[in-house]
């Protein structure tokens, strides 16, 4: 039977173009002995052009390398072919409409290749092309929407510093890349002097944003992308330095310290100045394998506490190792 006798006065080929989907089907040699409607409105072939040609023939250059792989794996093997929209987002030149320019954007679509034997032709292919492009944009938006809430999770709310979250994750992953390359690793311990005293004096709204221009202030101050700025909970941050030494940290902690200071910031009840000041805690990692992240946490924590003890807007110093161990 000649391909184009295909179905006679039978109501298959009414019924292939009725659907909304793709299907081909092409003998041994991989000619093509059914054509629908759906195929001819998405990439403007029609099915008396298509008929007894090769695929590769109707669809040309646009035709995947991926796609006559597996059809040539379909139609020798004999086993069912899935080109899923993950892997291979256009395989076929099809559009939505049929293509006016030669820019026009592909259509994204799945394929399914099953062998089969028909009568009178033998071994064939039914290819199967289903549009994939409500599926796809789906995944964009779902995908926009992972990232958005990330972002979020990842920043505090108030000051736009990275959350207490990200800097629990962000230090642990730090640290044990320190440990693992022998490189140094800072950490600073941020706190606002006699902030409650602030929020007594000026009420609570006015603490907050005082909070959000010491945060201003801080990353301004700090130059290197890697270097990270945290909130670690109420009026109290965190800076993680990967790959700096202690006298780096030091140097990077002092210009923190008058960054505030230079916000000259109204405080009348502070303990120490009539302005905004700010406590340092430093600690480095170095060449310590008995260190732990705990230690390094701990040991700026402490050096934060001697900052206060003495007299605070100032910047102190406690190596991990003089940390007591963690219980
Ligand atoms: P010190 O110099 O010893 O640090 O004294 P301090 O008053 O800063 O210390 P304390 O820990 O007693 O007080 C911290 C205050 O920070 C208490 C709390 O109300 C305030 N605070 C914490 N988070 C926020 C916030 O998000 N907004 C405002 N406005 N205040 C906050
Ligand atoms: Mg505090
Ligand atoms: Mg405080």
């Amino acid at each position: 039977m000649n391909p184009k006798e295909f179905g006679g006065d039978s109501p298959w080929p009414t019924i292939f173009d009725a659907v909304g989907f793709g299907v081909i089907l092409v003998d041994a040699d991989a000619r093509v002995l059914l054509w629908n409607g759906w195929l001819t409105r998405h990439c403007g072939v029609n099915a008396q052009s298509a008929l007894g040609q090769s695929l590769a023939a109707v669809f040309g250059d646009g035709v995947s390398p991926s796609f006559l792989a597996g059809l040539r794996n379909a139609l020798h093997y004999k086993l069912p072919v899935v080109l899923s929209n993950v892997l291979h987002l256009c395989p076929l030149p099809l559009y939505a409409q049929t293509p006016t320019s030669a820019t026009a954007l592909r259509m994204p679509h799945a394929i399914t290749m099953t062998p089969m034997v028909v009568s009178p032709w033998g071994a064939c292919c039914l290819i199967q092309v289903t549009d994939s492009s409500r599926a796809v944009s789906r995944e964009k938006v779902l995908q926009r929407h992972s990232e958005r809430l990330n972002r979020e999770v990842m920043t505090d709310s108030l000051t736009r510093a990275f959350s207490r979250g990200f800097f629990d994750q962000f230090y642990q992953q730090e640290f044990a890349l320190a440990q693992r390359q022998g490189t140094r690793l800072s950490l600073i311990m941020i706190d606002v002097d006699y902030f409650k005293n602030y929020n007594d004096a000026y009420g609570h709204p006015a603490g907050d944003q005082a909070l959000i221009a010491v945060v201003k202030a801080l990353t301004a101050t700090l130059l290197r992308a890697t270097d990270k700025l945290a909130r670690y909970g109420g009026e109290e941050f965190v800076v993680i330095l990967p790959d700096c030494a202690q006298y780096k940290a030091l140097a990077i902690a002092e210009q923190l310290r008058v960054a505030v200071s230079a916000l000259k910031w109204p405080h009348r009840q502070s303990g120490i100045s009539d302005q905004l000041t700010i406590s340092l805690g430093v600690s480095t990692l170095e060449s310590c394998q008995t260190c732990s992240a705990a230690m390094l946490l701990g040991a700026a924590d402490l050096a934060l506490y001697a900052a206060k003890s003495q007299g605070r807007n100032c910047v102190h110093y406690r190596s991990p190792k003089d940390a007591p161990a963690p219980v």
